[in-house]
């Protein structure tokens, strides 16, 4: 089957004490954070005759965040992601390609830290999975409000070494996979009334600067890049931003395939003289997604990269 989607909603008997807790995040999030979408109520009262009897009460832990779609969320940077936006409270779709354990694992720790989330098989890479995504995020949460288009992938080789199956297999998942979310992401923020949207595309630091070996992985980047500038102009008039995000080194499985030997060698080219870790991303990405003072920024590539692009 194409594609699959594990649910979702959690059931918590709480205690007063933390009934008290889940109130105050919800009201501080609600008037400071999230401008898309509904605002967090995270707790519903159940037992309506005796209001006062909390210390009894069950609780349905339910976030009513924006609703954030997430590629290749299941491990690395997109992880990082699902999770960043989750403690905010936001319902979060975490697709994944293959690793059907670390996604479920990826919706446990949202929902334990006060969003919601599902775990959605599919290859963005391919038109009717990438609609299957779509319309599991919308059965499952009702609308689309924020984008990430994380999933990346790599098959690196010299160029005159390189098969065009190398070459297309990246196009097809790190620059079309991009361009068919978005407009699938489009399609469903333009349906709600005041349209409201953030798309937040995962390039490259080498989609700016080129990379030896990493002919197509580079071309898709960048293409990500003009993609971002132009999806920003077409839609900053109807309220959807669109912004990239280029990292640099980050330590992921991704990186961890370079060996020792490459690093070494990467590490001379940072001027912060280190790798840069998933959270670094993952905190970019909550920024442009859901802070009000992000509102006025569209079509920028912003670097995280440890002062490698300057
Ligand atoms: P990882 O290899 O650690 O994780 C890749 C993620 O993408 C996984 O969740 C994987 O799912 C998913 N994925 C792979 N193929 C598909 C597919 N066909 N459809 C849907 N999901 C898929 O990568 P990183 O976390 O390192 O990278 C994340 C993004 O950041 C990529 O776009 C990458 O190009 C970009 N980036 C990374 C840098 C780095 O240094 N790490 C630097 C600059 C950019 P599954 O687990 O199911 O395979």
């Amino acid at each position: 089957m194409a594609f699959t989607v594990r649910s979702c909603t959690q059931q918590l008997l709480v205690r007063s004490s933390t009934l008290r807790t889940q109130s105050k995040r919800s009201l501080s999030s609600s008037s400071s954070s999230n401008p898309i979408g509904k605002n967090n109520t995270n707790t519903k009262t159940i037992n309506k005759r005796n209001p006062r009897a909390i210390g009894r009460l069950q609780v349905k832990a339910e976030a009513t965040g924006p609703v954030c779609v997430v590629t290749g969320a299941s491990r690395g940077i997109g992880a990082a992601i699902a999770q960043a936006l989750g403690k905010e409270g936001c319902r979060v779709v975490v697709n994944y390609a293959a690793s059907a354990g670390p996604a479920e694992e990826v919706c446990k720790a949202i929902k334990a830290s006060g969003g919601d989330a599902i775990a959605v098989k599919a290859n963005v890479g391919k038109a009717e999975e990438v609609e299957a995504l779509f319309q599991a995020a919308v059965d499952a949460f009702g609308e689309v409000n924020v984008l990430v288009n994380n999933a990346g992938i790599t098959r690196d080789t010299l160029m005159m070494r390189m098969k065009l199956a190398q070459w297309q297999e990246v196009i097809d998942l790190n620059l079309t996979g991009v361009f068919m979310c978005t407009q699938q992401a489009c399609k469903i923020m333009g349906k709600k009334k005041p349209v409201k949207g953030r798309i937040i595309n995962i390039t490259s630091v080498v989609g700016v600067t080129g990379n030896a070996g990493q002919v197509n992985y580079s071309a898709a980047k960048a293409g990500v890049i003009g993609l971002t500038k132009t999806v920003a102009r077409e839609y900053a008039g109807r309220n959807i931003q669109c912004n990239a995000i280029a990292p640099g080194f980050i330590a992921s499985d991704m990186t961890a395939e370079l060996g020792p030997e490459l690093e070494a060698k990467i590490l001379t080219t940072i001027p912060a003289g280190k790798y840069g870790q998933p959270e670094d991303v993952a905190g970019m990405v909550r920024f442009l997604a859901l802070d009000p003072a992000a509102g006025y920024i569209t079509g920028q590539v912003i670097h995280v990269d440890g002062g490698m692009v300057m």
